[in-house]
């Protein structure tokens, strides 16, 4: 596969590839490695907690986090897997690189517990309750498509809809770029 690594940036809604479902990815695969190290990248320099594949644009099952006093460490997600614990769901504020200028209230389950493979290849399974599970669940709805719009309460949606139009209206742009992400979506 060709891709031009240093070269991915974060894309934001109404990108079709934040609205792809994921495919399962070869963990071994260099580029792999080679991807979720610029993700890292990203995800600091927009002073992010987490980033999903489909925010650079590949739909990949992969993301990567760094969730601060929760969890201040670089981790990379491959092929994750996510159970919820039961248990009744927690209201938080959550904002979304790929959704600029937009902080909601969503839903979460209190705690997750997380089985991936590790940027080294590792199974790695992990438990978190509070920040940390809810940045899980963050990351692994971009790798279904879903966004934090989708999942805003109905007060939310009401105060936010001309921001979210907006964004809708300044989306991209180049015809080409434009005619070519519309094939993919
Ligand atoms: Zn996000």
């Amino acid at each position: 596969m060709s891709l031009d690594v240093p070269a991915l940036q974060i894309v934001r809604y109404p990108d079709p590839a934040l609205r792809r479902k994921s495919a399962v990815i070869d963990p071994s695969d260099p580029v792999v490695r080679q991807v979720a190290l610029r993700m890292i990248e990203l995800m600091h320099d927009a002073d992010g907690v987490g980033l999903a594949a489909p925010q650079v644009g590949l739909a990949w099952r992969l993301f990567v986090t760094n969730a601060r006093d929760a969890d201040p460490t670089d981790r990379v997600f491959i092929n994750p897997t996510l159970t919820l614990a039961r248990g009744a769901a927690e209201a938080d504020e959550e904002g979304c690189l790929s959704v600029p200028d937009i902080r909601v209230q969503v839903r979460r389950a209190p705690a997750a517990r997380i089985e991936a493979i590790d940027i080294d290849g590792r199974p790695v399974v992990m438990e978190a309750e509070g920040f940390l599970a809810r940045v899980w669940q963050h990351e692994s709805d971009h790798l279904d498509g879903v966004l934090i719009i989708d999942r805003m309460s109905p007060l939310d949606r009401l105060t936010l809809r001309s921001t979210i139009r907006a964004l809708e209206q300044a989306a991209p742009v180049a015809p080409m770029a434009g005619a070519r992400r519309r094939t993919g979506a």
